[in-house]
């Protein structure tokens, strides 16, 4: 009874659940969609506010009838990825998806033209619903290049940044390492090695990172290339795509603004000293005069070995849910009890925790391995908060609307996971338990919200050094990363001296055509405390707030958002109530010492 609760029934997501009914659905998705492209290709210049509304909900009418199959594909893949009848059945999904995406791409392209000569248009109120769409689709116009250009770009990148950004992954994942455990001597891959990390055993943890930062930076000439190049080509984008600054591509991509960031990074050096506070408070929790680098994730050496059988993680998550607000609650139930969440540990099934939403159904489907740690019930809880954002966005918006940029997407996850915290706080007997819920959720807070930030001045430095006609080799890109870690950590922490390698393994300063992914972290986490904060304030008040953030889907940026519920995220003052959240947290750290 229990163990079926753990293993998730996607017969829901489709009429008929054989194969070939899915791969027929598939095939028509696809035929229906260039129906779409000969009815429309060519003429959108030439469309009134009412036809762009109907083209739109013709594409949006298109995702929904067939999210069911796309979902049913790529889901049995996930759970059982060496199934052969899944394998080809995801193969097919992800071929229909590219053709889909290339045959309705001129929707977009033809959409940004029309309203650059009539901007009025996204305020037309026949058009009300698809207005911030709108407003972003006429963000990029200014952006793009001729469609021959644009193939061209799409030609070069294939070899070039792309290829800079394949090697960097493909060279990581293909090295080896050797280190000697309890007196043996073991060469393992990269993915095994970081396992160690997180090792109750200090000596292990310092020689796994010293084994692997010591290797990579044998190779230096590699990463450096490559950084080095997927940098100088942005600089080059950015010319000839008219992006003022650096960061200008991935702020448009996010939906925010300039001026918000910048409050945020201000807020965040303005509190380093919070961060610092905490990690003192770490050390002596952990009985060391000074942190080392290969401490600041490790667990606390007398956290207690509690595990949390399935049944007792459901009834914490649905309280943590269901006391905040009872909505929440009911929707929680209705996913354990509709078998929407695949936790059963097995061969095949992909690793990491996912939330994947059903707008057709209102609703998602979750998959991780539950293994009864304390961490996996905070993942739990964590996808659930997902899921509660897509029951309520796609009860409220188009499916256009439900494209969630990523300073926001985590908000109900995010915020679920301080439900949780409080639940477990309210509930933990022994001091040491109270510790190690606090620690974990400090240590989360701190490497999104500093430790990330130290990755933000760190790209930033790439793009300046460059600019100052400076060539980026190896020891020129270490000094720059030292300087961007020294900004947030002071002297609080001891580092390996291999550790100014640490910018080689880090794949997001190599995603071709996607610079600055690492400012949507720490806004995402500041974010989140900053309105869990405002809860505790507000009380009840504020829990229609935080529905109707997470209802509006993408329909309003997150600035517009804020301002909607009454504050302003270019202010410091909003991201300062953030940080008195963690505050307050390290305070009560503080007190069980
Ligand atoms: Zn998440």
């Amino acid at each position: 009874m229990v163990k079926d609760e753990m293993i998730w029934d996607l017969s829901q997501l489709v009429k008929n659940a054989d194969s070939t009914f899915v791969q027929k659905q598939l095939g028509d998705m696809v035929i229906e969609a260039e129906k779409l492209r000969a009815k429309y290709h060519g003429k959108v210049t030439g469309l009134d506010a009412k036809e762009i509304r109907s083209l739109l909900e013709s594409k949006d009418a298109l995702t929904l009838k067939f999210e069911g199959a796309v979902r049913y594909g790529q889901l049995s893949y996930m759970a059982n990825s060496t199934d052969d009848t899944a394998k080809q059945l995801n193969d097919t999904v992800r071929r229909a998806m590219t053709k889909v995406s290339q045959v309705l791409a001129f929707i977009d392209i033809e959409l940004g033209r029309l309203l650059a000569s009539k901007s009025s248009m996204t305020k037309d109120q026949v058009l009300v619903e698809y207005r911030h769409y709108l407003e972003r689709v006429l963000r990029r116009t200014p952006h793009m290049v001729s469609e021959t250009e644009e193939q061209l770009i799409m030609a070069k990148d294939r070899n070039g940044v792309s290829a800079w950004e394949l090697l960097q992954s493909d060279w990581l994942s293909t090295r080896m390492f050797t280190m000697e455990i309890e007196g043996e001597k073991k060469t393992m891959p990269y993915g095994e090695i970081i396992g160690f990390y997180q090792s109750p055993d200090r000596n292990l943890r310092k020689q796994a990172r010293q084994t692997v930062f010591e290797s990579l930076g044998k190779d230096d000439i590699v990463w450096a290339s490559a950084i080095r190049a997927v940098c100088e080509d942005h600089m080059e984008m950015c010319k000839l795509r008219k992006w003022p600054t650096a960061m200008v591509q991935s702020l448009i991509d996010n939906d925010v603004d300039e001026e918000a960031i910048n409050s945020l990074m201000k807020t965040i050096l303005n509190n380093t000293k919070l961060f610092q506070r905490y990690l003192k408070i770490k050390a002596q929790l952990m009985s060391l005069p000074k942190l080392a680098d290969y401490d600041i994730a490790a667990p606390l050496p007398k956290s207690p070995e509690k595990t949390y059988a399935w049944a007792d993680a459901r009834k914490e998550i649905i309280a943590a849910y269901g006391e905040f607000d009872e909505q929440f609650g009911t929707w929680i139930t209705e996913m354990y009890e509709k078998r929407h969440l695949d936790a059963e540990v097995r061969k095949g099934k992909v690793s990491g925790a996912w939330c994947f939403y059903w707008m057709a159904g209102k609703s998602a489907y979750v998959l991780q391995s539950y293994n009864g740690r304390m961490a996996d019930v905070y993942t739990q809880a964590h996808e659930l908060g997902h899921a509660i954002h897509t029951y309520l966005a796609s009860r409220a918006q188009k499916p256009s609307n439900c494209e969630v940029g990523s300073c926001v997407a985590e908000t109900g996850s995010l915020f679920g996971e301080l439900l949780l915290t409080e639940r477990l706080l309210s509930k933990a007997k022994t001091k040491e338990e109270k510790q190690a819920i606090l620690a974990n959720v400090l240590d989360e807070f701190g490497i999104s919200a500093f430790q990330v930030s130290a990755r933000v001045f760190f790209e930033q430095s790439l793009y300046d050094t460059i600019k100052q006609g400076q060539f980026l080799d190896s020891e020129t890109i270490n000094k720059l990363w030292l300087a961007a870690r020294s900004r947030i950590y002071g002297d609080t922490v001891e580092w390996l001296d291999v550790l100014k390698w640490e910018w080689t393994r880090t794949p997001h300063y190599y995603i071709a055509n996607y610079r600055f992914y690492n400012y949507p972290y720490v806004f995402a986490q500041l974010f989140v405390f900053a309105l869990y904060r405002l809860y505790r304030e507000q009380g009840k008040s504020f829990i229609p707030k935080l529905k109707a953030l997470l209802a509006a889907g993408s329909s309003r940026s997150p600035r517009e958002l804020g301002a909607e519920l009454g504050f302003d995220i270019t202010s410091e003052a909003f991201w300062q109530k953030g940080m008195q959240q963690a505050e307050e947290f390290v305070e009560m750290l503080q007190k069980t010492l």
